[in-house]
């Protein structure tokens, strides 16, 4: 993700863009209905404080985030409250990187565990009792998991074996693997104990993932450990502000909130109740694990709202065949 960004922002100021960071927007101005521009913290560099636009207002902020940056004045209050509505439940993760001595050797399946052939992903303790029970934990108790045996559909990620340069360790010239570990646990926003519950028992955790992964690979014992950097979803929301809920899929993954339905359906196609104030963020129609598609359907939008921007898109850029425009009937 990080090499991404960064190719966009080399490719944003080849192309002229100015890119001012620590400088959070505040606030959407609207002028007769319009979104004309942004007003931005007190504490950014910019002079006046503000960027106006000559064009739409794009936000790239999680949908929950929006209200906050729009006067109640120019939206009605069922428009806030049906995002205040929408639910965060189903995609906190729990991160943690094994950074490993070797690799695990799983006691049922040896063979399939070659050091020339490692697969690069798997799940562990993952038959539908577990899952079931896990998601009872999380989303009616609110609670993470406490003991080993309810750690389930924990997901394995070899990285250095998908790409030997993410190995951090192995680049570093020492030996070893990172194992990147995921396990779901409830957001911090609803977590029984409060927001920061799951950080105070971080190590915990940890030490519980190792437990389980001891149990199928006996091999794993703890002098195979060189260190488990982790990172909660409580500490997602500090590094990145869009991150609500430190959800990796933004929101809820059920039907109603997934889809067409992403993030409201009246929202689908990136326009937003204020005219020329765009949406474009993982909570946007299609969502996580489709990122580019969301700035991509959202040019079709802009090239319809803005006929002359036609003339200037590059000619590497074509539409997509299966967009269905406003004529056509796409945004009934
Ligand atoms: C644990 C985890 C694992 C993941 N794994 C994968 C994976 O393997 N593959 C994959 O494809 N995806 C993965 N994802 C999802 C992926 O990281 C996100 O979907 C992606 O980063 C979303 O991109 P975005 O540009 O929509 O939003 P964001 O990355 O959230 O960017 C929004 C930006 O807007 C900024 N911002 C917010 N509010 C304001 C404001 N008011 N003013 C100015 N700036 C603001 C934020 O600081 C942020 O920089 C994972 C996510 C998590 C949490």
């Amino acid at each position: 993700m990080h090499s991404l960004a960064h190719s966009l922002a080399r490719c944003a100021l080849a192309n002229g863009a100015r890119i001012v960071v620590n400088s959070p927007v505040s606030e959407v101005i609207i002028v007769d209905g319009e979104a004309k521009g942004v007003r931005v913290s007190g504490d950014s560099l910019l002079d006046d404080k503000t960027i106006w636009a000559d064009r739409g207002v794009i936000l790239n902020t999680h949908v929950k985030q929006i209200p906050d940056l729009i006067s109640r004045d120019h939206v009605n209050t069922t428009f806030v409250q049906r995002i205040e509505d929408l639910s965060l439940k189903g995609g906190s993760l729990f991160v943690t990187n094994l950074i490993v001595k070797e690799l695990p050797v799983y006691k049922d399946a040896p063979e399939e565990f070659s050091p020339d052939d490692y697969p690069v992903g798997m799940s562990l303790h993952c038959d539908t009792d577990n899952v079931m029970e896990l998601m009872r934990t999380i989303h009616s108790f609110r609670m993470h998991p406490e003991h080993p045996d309810e750690y389930a559909g924990i997901w394995y990620i070899v990285h250095d074996q998908h790409d030997p340069t993410r190995g951090r360790a192995k680049k570093a010239g020492a030996e070893g693997h990172v194992i990147t570990v995921n396990l779901q646990v409830p957001a911090p926003e609803y977590h029984r104990d409060g927001p920061d519950a799951v950080n105070k028992v971080k190590d915990e955790i940890v030490d519980n993932i190792k437990t389980v992964l001891r149990q199928y690979a006996p091999n794993m014992t703890d002098d195979k450990y060189i260190a488990t950097p982790t990172n909660t979803p409580y500490d997602s929301e500090f590094r990145n502000m869009a991150f609500v809920g430190g959800n990796w899929e933004g929101a809820r993954s059920s039907q109603d909130e997934w889809w067409s339905n992403k993030p409201l359906p009246e929202m689908a196609r990136y326009r937003t109740p204020i005219a020329g104030l765009y949406h474009c963020h993982q909570t946007a129609y299609p969502g996580g694990l489709c990122l580019i598609a969301v700035p991509y359907n959202l040019m079709h939008i802009l090239i319809e709202d803005y006929p002359e921007m036609k003339k200037s898109t590059p000619d590497w850029w074509y539409p997509s065949p299966w967009h269905i425009t406003d004529e056509e009937g796409g945004t009934k």
